[in-house]
């Protein structure tokens, strides 16, 4: 049986003694401490970069899902920093998918219709190898409240905007009280109707689903919409079961978007158990993404070809609504551009 279906922690240490910010607190920063307790030696793991500038960042409730003594595990790879991340190719950027370029204030961008994306927040609860934000110029404070109400009077001045979406960094960073603060005002924007939430946190540190967050989430007139990114069945274990569940019942639409990584999911039963797990826990598979060619993920990149594959195989494998669509960032479209 793996390993991501025993419960491993107990409901009911969620929201008092140990809230997500202690949790926080406590995550491995150490690349030793992080093998000590997967019980691998360094020599276990020779490509292993414990001077990387991009540092380790990653809770002790997802590395409890690691599978001990597995260097090649599915959730270490995503999080370990490794030499590769030194190679050099011309086709990988700093700055892959035109963030800047579309940045119509500082922390908004407005790349499609009647959609925008607030970055309220550099900091992250876990530091992915292969995020395209890595080289991103921000600092890990969250914007002052200056800055988020330059970006709202924007979004308020321009009816199309329909839908804001709160990405990062990670938005649930962000203290309960701020994330209220920000969606009041959001919400007094009569011609918004969407409220999204781009969003690593829950799979991390699943207790930061908290009551507080529920009734921020749940409680106003926007139509709210979870988006995740999970890349590995493995990832998703009981505690995130409960999250998901939670949101559910707040009236939260759930969505997954993962993304192709090379030997973490880009085999076909990788791919099937994510969608099945994902269906289980309640979240729709949205997108599939094609890695965005970042300066340091090089070694994760799959072909195109391999990705169609996958895709086709899992239409002829799983109901429709259990394929995501295989998606890839263009700068300068008008959407994600299908891939197939
Ligand atoms: C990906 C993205 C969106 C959301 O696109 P959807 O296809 O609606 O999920 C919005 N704004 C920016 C800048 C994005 O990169
Ligand atoms: S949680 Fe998202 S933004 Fe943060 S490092 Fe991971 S991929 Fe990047």
């Amino acid at each position: 049986m793996s390993a991501s279906m025993t419960p491993r922690m107990q409901e009911s240490t969620a929201s008092h003694e140990s809230t997500w910010q202690r949790s926080l607190q406590h995550a491995f920063r150490k690349v030793d401490e992080l093998l000590d307790f997967l019980e691998l030696t360094p020599a276990q793991v020779p490509e292993c970069d414990p001077t990387s500038s991009f540092p380790l960042l990653v809770p002790r409730e997802y590395a409890a899902r690691m599978t001990k003594g597995d260097s090649r595990d599915p959730l270490l790879l995503q999080v370990l920093p490794v030499r590769d991340e030194q190679l050099i190719d011309e086709g990988f950027l700093v700055d892959p998918v035109g963030d800047s370029a579309s940045e119509v204030v500082p922390g908004l961008l407005h790349k499609y219709a009647s959609r925008v994306l607030l970055i309220t927040t550099g900091a992250c609860a876990v530091h992915c190898r292969y995020c395209f934000r890595r080289h991103y110029p921000y600092d890990e404070k969250p914007k002052s409240w200056l800055q988020w109400q330059t970006a709202l009077q924007s979004i308020e001045r321009d009816s199309s905007m329909e839908e804001v979406i709160l990405s990062g960094g990670d938005p649930l960073s962000l203290s309960n009280g701020r994330l209220r603060q920000l969606i009041d005002a959001i919400e007094s924007i009569s011609h918004v109707r969407r409220l999204r939430v781009h969003t690593r946190f829950p799979l991390l540190i699943p207790h930061r689903i908290d009551d507080a967050l529920l009734e921020i989430l749940g409680g106003n007139r926007l139509r709210t919409v979870m988006v995740w990114h999970i890349n590995h069945a493995q990832e998703i274990d009981a505690t995130v079961a409960t999250a998901a569940r939670d949101l559910q019942q707040a009236g939260i639409l759930q969505l997954n978007q993962a993304v192709l990584l090379r030997g973490v999911n880009d085999t076909l039963p990788d791919q099937i158990d994510l969608s099945k797990r994902l269906i289980d826990v309640g979240i729709l598979p949205y997108y599939l993404h094609q890695l965005d060619r970042v300066q340091g993920a090089m070694h994760f990149e799959c072909p195109e070809s391999l990705g169609i594959e996958l895709v086709n195989a899992m239409r002829e494998q799983l109901s429709g609504y259990a394929v995501p669509r295989y998606v890839r960032e263009m700068p300068g479209e008008l959407s994600k551009s299908l891939i197939r």
